[in-house]
């Protein structure tokens, strides 16, 4: 395949803002982690029963739930962003892994750690809505 590269500019650009990405998602877990010490002394490491067991008590339990999922999807969301921080230094970075064409710039600063292009995006997507029939 053709080295393709994304300019010395565009690499900083988002190098800047992936870090900036990471920097927020990990001051928001810790926002909710001190709230949620707060709360309950108990520490589990199962959040996910542990919502459940508090399932009887009402509308503290729905926001429990809700920081909860908040933080599942945040911790996805820095997962996705350390791979994308990997995927930019070994040059792979910008570029869809199906089709291998270089993605939108206004598609990476919305999602910086978007691993497709949009058009190979939307095939998964009608793909996978298929899949749920
Ligand atoms: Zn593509």
């Amino acid at each position: 395949m053709a080295e393709k590269k994304l300019s010395a500019e565009k690499l900083k650009f988002f190098e800047d803002l992936i870090r900036a990405e990471l920097k927020e998602s990990m001051a928001y877990i810790e926002s909710i982690t001190k709230e949620q010490s707060v709360g309950s002394r108990e520490s589990s490491g199962d959040l996910s029963s542990y919502a459940y067991h508090q399932a009887d008590q009402g509308s503290d339990t729905q926001s429990m739930e809700h920081s909860v999922m908040m933080m599942e999807t945040e911790r996805e969301k820095i997962r996705n962003l350390n791979d994308a921080m990997r995927r930019l230094h070994d040059g792979r970075f910008g570029f869809c892994e199906m089709c291998g064409e270089e993605i939108l710039s206004a598609r990476l600063q919305m999602i910086p750690y978007a691993t497709l292009c949009i058009d190979c995006k939307e095939k998964m997507e009608t793909k996978k809505r298929k899949q749920r029939r």
